[in-house]
Order: structure tokens, then sequence, then C-alpha cells
């Protein structure tokens, strides 16, 4: 009688739960979630959800909610994993206290999944849930958490974060009425926000200590494009410049708040590193991640930036297994120990261990990376990963803005950046997923036909 458990209900998580099922996985399924709303899609948090186009923001629920009965999936909302007990194959469970739960939606925000009345939803109450769980396979998927930044001002008020459904909340609440907005951090996540917040009417500003934006997983040249395009949107990306301190308003000012009323003191700026104050009446901290790792750690399991798996996803314990944006993985694809942020990512490792734990697969995990980002207008496809110090070359319209940065390392093809080339996208998932490589001569070659070489 097998009982997987899950700890963690976000993409991965919940993938891991359908494929089981999916491949007729006969035995009990739990998941655990630590936040207190049906699970649901991150991405669209930084995009549709801030949309000022769109009315209402809609959550987008990774499942329907009657997934979950129809399934067996017993589903845990508002409690987390506090411990592994390996030697007895269990883990301690507790609820989320709560104020630190995400907060019901409100009625500005459709969450369809999310009320009392649904089929999947489990309310939790302290005394309800069981503080011990059995398990002969337990999967960790708990993803990720902002990293916080070691500089003044972080508590004060208006200085917000975008991870869950409540700081998306607050975050479309507080544009409604923001002026200046400063993100610290040109990532992803950092440059969806200030495109949102550009379509809010507000000044945005973007604080990145790089020379150049999205440097950790872009091209220089892909870099260089955004940031001309960015620019020309009224997004003004400040490159090579940290936050050193964020500033409070002065006490004895007019208490105006943007985001409900609250006794902290508000933002008034951000002082970079250059000793420049960008006024702010509304800061994002989009300094990238950090894994949530602690279960592990504390159970003595192998971590390094993330949990440590092997190829077929199984942590230092074999009855313990990790997936999505907390894991560092050996890759095949670079040969080298990746942990990935992405729905790719989440996604198919859920999917691929699904198979593996009913047995249905004896492969390594090898799923091609790629990724997505919508920036305002702006569309980026990325097949594969681009690593510091691949060579590239650009094939299309640079100027009308359909084109993609080919990247080689060691003479073979390895990434592929594409705006406004769907079919380059398709090729390369396809050419690179397959390990055929393709030299910089054929790129270079006008003739070359990419699309059919790929099939
Ligand atoms: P998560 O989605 O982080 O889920 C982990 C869950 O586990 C969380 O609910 C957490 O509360 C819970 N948890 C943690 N610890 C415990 C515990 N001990 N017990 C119980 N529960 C626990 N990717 C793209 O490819 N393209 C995009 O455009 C894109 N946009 C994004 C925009 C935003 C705003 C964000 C935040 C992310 C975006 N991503 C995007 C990244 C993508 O959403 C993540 O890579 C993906 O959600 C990772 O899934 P996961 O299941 O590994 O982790």
């Amino acid at each position: 009688n097998r009982h997987v458990v899950i700890a963690g209900a976000g993409l991965a998580g919940v993938q891991v739960a359908d494929t089981l099922r999916a491949e007729g996985f006969p035995g009990r399924i739990t998941l655990v979630s630590a936040e207190s709303v049906q699970p649901y899609e991150r991405p669209p948090l930084s995009k549709g959800f801030l949309d000022p186009a769109n009315d209402v923001a809609h959550v987008v629920p990774l499942r329907p909610a009657a997934f979950y009965p129809e399934n067996e999936v017993e589903l845990l909302l508002g409690v987390r994993v506090v411990g592994i007990d390996r030697e007895r194959q269990k883990v301690r469970l507790e609820a989320v206290a709560q104020g630190d739960a995400v907060p019901a939606a409100t009625h500005e925000d459709a969450v369809p999944t999310a009320t009392h009345e649904d089929a999947g939803r489990t309310d939790v109450d302290a005394g309800d849930v069981p503080s011990e769980l059995s398990y002969t396979d337990l999967v960790l998927a708990t993803g990720a958490r902002n990293r916080p930044l070691p500089i003044k001002g972080g508590e004060l008020d208006g200085v917000l974060e975008l991870r869950e459904l409540g700081h998306a909340q607050d975050l479309r609440r507080s544009l409604k009425d923001a002026g200046n907005v400063v993100v610290v951090g040109g990532g992803f996540i950092g440059l969806e926000f200030a495109s949102a917040a550009a379509l809010w009417g507000a000044h945005a500003t973007v604080l990145e200590f790089a020379e150049r934006p999205m440097a950790r997983v872009l091209s220089p040249a892909m870099s260089e494009y955004f940031a001309g395009e960015h620019a020309r949107r009224g997004v003004r990306l400040q490159l090579g410049e940290a936050a050193a301190e964020i500033l409070a308003e002065d006490p004895s000012a007019s208490p105006t708040t943007i985001a409900g009323t609250t006794d902290r003191r508000r933002v008034k700026g951000v002082r970079g590193s250059s000793g420049q104050v960008y006024p702010a009446d509304l800061v994002l901290i989009a300094a990238g991640v950090v894994p949530n790792e602690e279960l592990a750690v504390e159970a003595g399991l192998a971590t390094a930036n993330g949990i440590s798996v092997d190829a077929t996803l199984q942590t230092s314990d074999p009855h313990i297994w990790a997936i999505g944006d907390c894991v560092s993985f050996p890759s095949r694809h670079t040969g080298t120990i990746l942990r990935l942020e992405s729905e790719q990512n989440a996604t198919d490792q859920g999917r691929y261990l699904g198979k593996r734990l009913l047995g249905r697969t004896d492969e390594e995990y090898s799923d091609l990376p790629w990724f997505w980002t919508h920036q305002g207008d702006l569309k980026l496809y990325i097949a594969g990963v681009t690593l510091p110090g691949d060579e590239t070359l650009i094939r299309g319209d640079l100027e009308a803005g359909r084109f993609s940065v080919f990247s080689f390392r060691s003479g073979i093809l390895s990434a592929v950046e594409s705006v406004s080339q769907p079919s380059d996208h398709v090729a390369a998932r396809r050419t690179l997923g397959a390990g055929r490589g393709v030299t910089p001569g054929q790129v270079a070659d006008p003739g070359f036909d990419f699309k059919a070489f790929s099939k």
C-alpha cells in the first residue's frame, strides 16, 4: 500500500500527482500546501493579473477544483511540512498561522476556485491537521522564495515583493495610485513588473547592478535589444546601479497611503550605489530567489544551491525525491549541475517523476530546458541554456524585432533566443531536444532552412 506525500502544491507538486493518477497509480496521494488557496499558476501574476486592460484580475488555477476529489488527491491547504523523520518514513505537519497565509481573494480579484464552496478545498483548522503522515515515497516540491535584500528600509510601507497571489493582489491595488515605481532587479520578473507599471501610467525605474538586464540567463545581444526596447517604452533602466538603501518619508509628511492604512513609515525613494536617489511611492524587490531547501537540510539530505538529486531526481535518500525550483540536478544538455526556475522545468520534472515512481521509465530525466517571458508587448522564447562564454550569431531582422540569437558552445548549438520568430523556437526545441548538432557555419549560411532541418 503505497502512499506518496508531496510537500508543495505548485506546478511541480500538482503535476506529479496528476501524472501518477493519469498513469494508473492505485495508492494514496496527499498534496500538502503551505498556501491557503487552491493551487494556481504563478507566471500570470506578473503579467495578465497586473494588466490594467483586465478590469478583473483573474487567477489561473493549476487544475479545476474538482480535479482533486475526482482523482482522490487529498489536498491539505494551509498546512506546512515541518519535519521529516527518515528512519520512520513520516513527515510532521503544522497548520500555517493565519497571518502567514495568502489572504483570501477580495471582491476585486476573481479567484473562481478559492471559495469555501469548493469541492476541492480543505479548510484547515489547526485541530484538523494530522500531526504526522507516513509515506512510502516523499516528494519535495517546495519551490523557492524571494531573496531578501540586506539593505535598510525593506520593512517600509510600499516596499513589496512578488511570488504569491497575496503579493500580486497588493501590487495591483498599489499600482492604481503609484506615480513613481522603482524595481530593484532587472531579471524576468522585475522587467515584467516594470512593464506592467508603465501600462498603469507610472514612471518605472529598474535598478540593476549588472551591466545588462537579465544577464544571468540571456546572451549579451538579447539583453541589449531588451534594454533598448524598454527604454523606448518609457521604462528607465539604470544599469550598474545597485540599491544601497530604501528611504522613508519624513513621518511628519502628509500620511498618504496607496496600499491601505498602516502605521509603518512609508517609502519615499531608493538610494543607488552611485549615490543617486530615485523617488518612489512603490518599490518592488525582485532580486532573485533562494530555494526552499531547509526541510532537506534539517533531514540531513544533500543540498548545494537547492536539494541535490541524481539524474533520476532522487535525493540522497532512496525514498525521497525532489522536483522544480527547489532542486539542483545534473543536466544532460549542459553537462553541469543546474537549478532552473521555470514552468517547463517544474512541469516536466513532475511528469517524469510520476512515471518514474510507477516504474514506467528507466531512463534518466533529460527534457530540454526552455523558457518564456512576456514583458508588456515584448515576448521572448528561449530554447536551451545560454552560459557565459557562449558564442552568438543573430539571424533575422533585428530592426523589425523579428530575429533569433543562436548561441554555440564548443562550436555546437546550445541555445536559441527568439523574438517574434516562433518557427525558430519550435525548430530549436526539436533540434536541441534530439541532441542534434548545428554549427555556426550552418546558421550563418542564408540558405540554411532551420525549420526543415529540425524535422
Ligand atoms: P512553487 O511554484 O514555488 O511552489 C512551491 C509551493 O510549495 C509553494 O506554494 C510553497 O508555499 C509550498 N511550500 C514550500 N515549503 C513547503 C512546506 N514545507 N510544506 C508545504 N508546502 C510548502 N516561469 C516561466 O517559465 N515563465 C514565466 O513567464 C514565469 N513567470 C513567473 C512570474 C512570477 C511572478 C513568478 C513568481 C514565477 C514565474 N515563473 C515563470 C517561474 C515559475 O512560476 C516557477 O518556476 C514554478 O512556479 C516553480 O514551480 P514549483 O512547483 O517548483 O514551485
